[in-house]
Parts: structure tokens; sequence; C-alpha cells
């Protein structure tokens, strides 16, 4: 049994995907052929945006936002210390300060009671500028936005959505990537959307946001090529994984009823067992990660490891314990709920072409 078998899904796909590749290949036009606009037209109409403008990977979807919004030295970006060091390190990356945020119990996700209280905490100290909220779409299930978005108004704070792991997720119907002043996603192999390497996107409504992004992927160039308006970075998506995903979204819808199946199916087996993963009332996740909570997961992760059954930790150290933010002086015990979990979670196999019988068998008490 594979965490996440790729291989499956290729052999799905693979007349297409091969297909498509060859048509690059004989056009020849591997940086922003015309499969890099097909997609990007395709995803803004997916998540329901106005832009997508594509890139190298999520992280820098993710740095192609801190430097739209102009992000810098003495601001202070709120963001969730449960999550994937991506999130957190390009705050630092554009010198700003990154201020951790608990999590919440249920959800894994940014928690809008801490959230205000650390804002609260920054206004008082004077030091920082609270300038903007990054909240991350865990596991595939979207952030409290209704939420979060009020506190963004009251602070007067721009709102970013980390959907790398969201992608596909929804809630009351409205997509991942649509949330917020500007959203990103990512593609890497793993994730609910991925390609055969690296990349990303970034989704937003705003003209003149998806005006910037587009010089910054570029080297900041202007209307012309070679005339470099501001200083930018070389942050294109393949051509060649441009057509990889045009295939591969246009199979997602059912793949995420596939993942949704699975997890239901995991959900019926398992709830007496753990606390199952919650969705709240009006949200969908995209199930990038199963993940659940236990207090003896090494004795549980090695019972699913002699059955075959391969299981990973997601996260096992919160952003607040890692060493390269040490110099931000948190203690253990600054965020409780994130540290529980930490402490506690690991995650059983999700992909969209897990079998019911699969999942039966890994799930047997043998
Ligand atoms: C994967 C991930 C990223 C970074 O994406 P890459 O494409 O690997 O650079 C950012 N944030 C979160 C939450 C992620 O899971």
């Amino acid at each position: 049994m594979q965490f996440i078998d790729l291989a499956a899904q290729y052999k799905h796909l693979k007349t297409r995907i091969d297909d498509r590749v060859q048509t690059v290949l004989d056009h020849g036009k591997y940086i922003m052929g015309p499969e890099v606009a097909e997609l990007e037209s395709q995803l803004a109409d997916y998540v329901g945006v106005k832009h997508a403008v594509t890139c190298a990977n999520g992280t820098d979807a993710l740095q192609l936002c801190m430097m739209v919004l102009d992000i810098k030295e003495g601001d202070a970006v709120f963001c969730p210390t449960f999550t994937f060091f991506a999130s957190a390190e390009v705050i630092a990356f554009a010198n700003a300060t990154p201020v951790f945020v608990d999590s919440d119990a249920q959800t894994f996700n940014i928690c809008p009671e801490d959230l205000e209280k650390r804002i609260l905490a920054v206004i008082e100290e004077g030091k920082l500028t609270p300038k903007a909220i990054m909240a991350v779409d865990l596991f595939g299930l979207p952030a409290n936005y209704p939420e979060i978005q009020k506190i963004a108004d009251k602070y007067g704070l721009k709102l970013i959505e980390d959907a790398a792991q969201g992608f596909g997720g929804e809630i009351n119907g409205q997509r991942a990537g649509s949330f917020g002043d500007i959203a990103t996603t990512s593609f890497f192999p793993a994730k609910p959307l991925g390609c055969y390497g690296d990349g990303g996107a970034v989704f937003t409504n705003n003209d003149e946001y998806a005006a910037l992004l587009k010089s910054f992927r570029v080297h900041g160039k202007g209307c012309d090529k070679y005339d470099n308006v501001r200083i930018g970075m070389n942050s294109r998506l393949d051509t060649i994984q441009a057509a990889i995903l045009l295939e591969k979204l246009a199979v997602f819808p059912e793949e995420l009823v596939n993942r949704n199946k699975a997890a239901s199916l995991y959900d019926a087996k398992l709830s007496d067992k753990y606390a199952t993963p919650k969705v709240p009332e009006g949200f969908l996740s995209s199930w990038a990660q199963y993940t659940l909570l236990d207090d003896d997961r090494d004795v549980v992760m090695a019972e699913y490891k002699a059955k075959g059954v391969p299981t990973m930790i997601y996260y096992g150290t919160c952003m607040h314990q890692q060493t390269a933010f040490n110099h931000l002086g948190y203690q253990m015990g600054d965020f409780p709920v994130a540290e529980q979990l930490a402490d506690h979670v690991f995650s059983l196999p999700m992909h969209p072409y897990l079998t019911e019988e699969c999942i039966t068998m890994s799930l047997s008490n043998s």
C-alpha cells in the first residue's frame, strides 16, 4: 500500500498525459508556451477568481504575495504555528516578522480567537506594524474565512490564503483559492492537484495584483521583456508541467469525490477508536491528508507498519519550535493546542485511487 499512489493515477491518465506532453515536445515552447495560458484560464474558472498566475512552486507563490503586498521589515504577518515551514519562511524571507497563532483543536486550522489576541498584543507592544494574516487550509480543509475576514477588516489587515493543501476545498460552495485578498496553491506532486515536478499558482480578483505578479515572476519585467521596472524573480511554471496539470485538472472533480469517499470510509471505521477529522457544516475538504490523533501514536504507527500500511506525521514540529525561529523567543506552552497536535497527530494513506477493499483490509485487526 502506498501513502500517496501517484503511479495509480498516472496509469489511469497515461495516454492523455503522454499525448499532452508530446504536444509540448513537438511545438518546443518550453517556457511560457500556450499550455500555461490555457491552464491559467482553466484554474481561474475552477477556483472562481478573475486571475490565476502560475509560478515555479508553492513557496514562490507565497513569496510573490509578500512582494505584491509590499511586506517588509517591521511588518507583522500572523500565521498558524502548526503548518508547513514555507508559510512562515516566506514572511521571514521578506524580512518581516512572523507572529504565530495557535490552532483550533477541532479543525487544526488557525484559531480566530487566538488570532485576535495576538493582533492586539502586537498593537499593544507597538514595535511591529500589523500588516497581513496568512491563513492555511491545512490538510485540505479551508480555514475559517468568514471569521478571519471579519478580523482582517476590523484591524485593516490584508488576508492571504495559503491553499497549497486546500485546492478543491469549499466553504458554502465558494472554492479554496478565492478567499481573502490573494491566495496561493502548490502543484508539488503530493498535493491534491499535483504535477510531475514543482509548480504553483497565485489567485486574485485584483487586477493590479495580477499585473504585478506577472511582472515579478519574470525578473520584474515592464511592457518590454528587456525593460525591467522592478526587482523580481525567475519563477515560471514549465510548459510541460502545465500540460500535465491540464489533464489532471480535467479529472480533479472526480478525484475529489473519491477522496471524500475514502475519508467517509475511514470515518465510519475509525470514529469509535479515534477523534476523526472534523469538517464543519458547509465546508468541504480536499483531503490533502487524513489525520488522526492518538496519545500513543508511536505504538499505533508501528501496528500499521506491521500490516504494510504506511503512516506519516504532519507535523511533528510547530513553527515556534523550529531552530530557525528560536530568535523570536517563543516558549513551550505558548501554543497549547498546536503543541498537543504536534505531539499526537499521524496521517493515514490518502489519495483518489484508494479502493474500499484497500481501506477495509488496511484497517482490519489481524
Ligand atoms: C507544500 C506547501 C507549501 C509550499 O509548496 P511548494 O510547492 O512545496 O513550494 C506552502 N504551504 C503549505 C501549507 C504547504 O503544504
